[in-house]
């Protein structure tokens, strides 16, 4: 089932997603993803295991990365991928987010370090369009849309990681209109490598009397390198080793008096760069599918050709004969359509924001972070159940779902951990100021069944009452019970839309609905019955 990861992309975005925005139509958008796939093949494929052993080294104060990973970047540029979304007038193809989020699925499940770049220029390109001033934007976008220069986006510090407000770099005014940065910034995806000639980092920092926490932050970007070609006030402070994504080097940066522009309005940095961190939630989201796709079609084959068992007299038999094979193949085939729909839906009601649709942006708030987390945490299991059904072979290096576990691991840490966008979830857009109209908006569309419909309602209403710290509590498993509601209506949907693919969706579909309803019972539970600190304290107060 499900062969063709282009064709199938293209069948789903044609007649599956909601809100479709002003897409190209299927014979533009099917052509585009079979040369993402080739693209993926030809480059990333064989690329993936360089970068994976060689990972990227600090040399003289630079980041170097393995040589055939400029050439495919080269290659990504030049074949005008880096673009896709960004504007004509910057040289772009002003292509939807839901579409790049196929390209980007077919291309991260060859290699998601590669990709990071690629997501760091789209959300660049993002920004620009909605907050850059014109000079700004004629310098940046079109050679960040080119490929030519990179992006980077630059929140975290040592004492600031989910807690955003603790930011201490400072920003000073200088009399030209410019503003000079000092402080540390940490684990800065692609903060420094030899792909492109020079690199923007999108900077949040504070200006001098600025408030504390989140309300005194302003956005400015920092370019690597000064128009005159002499090195900013940024150096290289660290080249992280890590679990996996070896390819995407991670860096400690420090800025020192370090020329910048603001972006949009001093104070509001956190709205303005919000642009950026939605297209990165959303590549999140498309890695997170992009893995679990990759995982589940590696098990498929191998477990077509593995043989075990049987009569000892004759052959073995292929592996996807037995029992629990069969159920963890399902399981992951179900989680990575699942992620995948959800990514391009997400995507999709993005797009439709932009188009100006007010009802499309409170779906699209409510589904981000569930596509975040769900699809992070699909690429996780799934790459964990390709291992079980390799065996051994999954375990060692032949195979690369072991790389896949490890490079996926992050999906669900970085862009806001699965704890704060299950906070983000409950608190803001279920339990927030608009009441529960958005959750009840996506319920309808997506048409889950009843008993899911119901589970998620009632738990968000009854979570409605209770305290604070119980709301806290109950945010996560709340998160993925929403997640298996949007999952069983949008694969039953595919069910009955996805034209020759439909039957086998429907079969999914319905393998799926036994097992989410089974899991949504137990996370009712958990959202509603179990106190946490009392527990803790028992076990650890004493
Ligand atoms: C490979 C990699 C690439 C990265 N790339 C970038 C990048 O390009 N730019 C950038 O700015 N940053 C980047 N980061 C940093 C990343 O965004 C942070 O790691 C992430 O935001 C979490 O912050 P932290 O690691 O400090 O964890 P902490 O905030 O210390 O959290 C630790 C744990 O506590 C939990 N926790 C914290 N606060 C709360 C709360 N209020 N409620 C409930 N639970 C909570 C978290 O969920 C987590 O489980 C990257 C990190 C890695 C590992």
């Amino acid at each position: 089932m499900m062969k063709d990861a282009a064709a199938t992309l293209a069948i789903l975005l044609e007649h599956v997603v909601d809100g479709a925005g002003s897409r190209p139509d299927a014979g533009v958008t099917t052509a585009i993803l079979t040369e993402a796939a080739r693209f993926a093949e030809r480059y990333l494929a064989p690329l993936a295991p360089i970068t994976d052993r060689e990972g990227c080294r600090l040399d003289a104060g630079r980041v170097g990365t393995a040589p055939p990973h400029k050439s495919a970047w080269q290659a990504y540029a030049e074949a005008g991928w880096a673009g896709l979304t960004a504007p004509d007038d910057a040289g772009g193809q002003a292509l939807p987010m839901a579409l790049a989020a196929a390209v980007q699925e077919l291309m991260d499940a060859a290699d998601p370090a590669f990709g990071m770049l690629a997501i760091n220029a789209r959300c660049a390109t993002r920004l620009l369009v909605r907050h850059g001033d014109e000079a700004t934007r004629e310098a940046w976008m079109p050679a960040i849309a080119g490929g030519l220069w990179g992006a980077t986006i630059c929140i975290s510090e040592p004492q600031a990681g989910s807690d955003v407000g603790r930011i201490r770099t400072r920003a000073e005014p200088g009399g030209d209109g410019m503003w000079a940065l000092t402080g540390d910034k940490c684990w800065i995806s692609y903060g420094d490598h030899d792909l492109t000639e020079r690199i923007g980092h999108f900077t949040l920092a504070r200006a001098r009397g600025a408030p504390a926490g989140t309300r005194g932050l302003s956005l400015f970007l920092v370019p690597d390198t000064l128009p005159g070609g002499a090195r900013n006030g940024v150096s290289i402070a660290r080249l992280e080793e890590k679990l996996g994504l070896h390819g995407s080097p991670t860096c400690g940066l420090i800025f020192d008096g370090a020329t910048a522009t603001l972006i949009g309005q001093e104070g509001r940095g956190l709205q303005t760069l919000f642009a950026m961190i939605v297209a990165m939630r959303l590549g999140v989201a498309s890695q997170g599918a992009a893995v679990a796709q990759a995982a589940a079609s590696t098990a498929e084959r191998y477990a077509d050709e593995r043989g075990q068992g049987g009569d000892p007299a004759g052959p073995p038999m292929p592996i996807a004969r037995h029992a629990e094979i069969r159920r963890l193949l399902l399981q992951m085939r179900a989680r990575a359509e699942a992620a995948r729909l959800i990514a391009l839906q997400a995507a999709a009601w993005v797009d439709a924001e932009d188009e100006g649709d007010p009802d499309a942006a409170k779906r699209a708030a409510l589904l981000l972070p569930v596509a975040k987390t769900y699809c992070a945490e699909a690429a996780f299991a799934n790459a964990d159940a390709a291992i079980q059904v390799l065996g051994g072979a999954g375990y060692v290096r032949d195979w690369p779902v072991e790389r896949m576990l490890r490079d996926c691991r992050v999906f669900s840490i970085y862009e806001g951990t699965s704890a704060i966008q299950g906070l983000d979830l409950l608190l803001r857009r279920v339990l927030g100021k608009d009441g529960f109209g958005p959750l009840h908006d996506v319920l309808d569309r997506l048409a889950p069944s009843p008993v899911l419909v119901l589970a998620v309602r009632d738990t968000a209403e009854a979570l409605a009452g209770v305290d604070a710290r119980s709301q806290e509590a109950a945010a996560l498993p709340f998160l993925r019970l929403v997640a298996l509601a949007c999952a069983d209506g949008l694969l039953h949907r595919a069910g009955r839309d996805a034209g020759p693919l439909a039957p086998s969706y429907a079969a999914l579909a319905a393998f799926h609905r036994t097992e989410a309803t089974i899991e949504a019972s137990a996370l009712v539970q958990r959202c509603l019955s179990v106190d946490l600190d009392v527990a803790f304290d028992g076990v650890f107060a004493s």
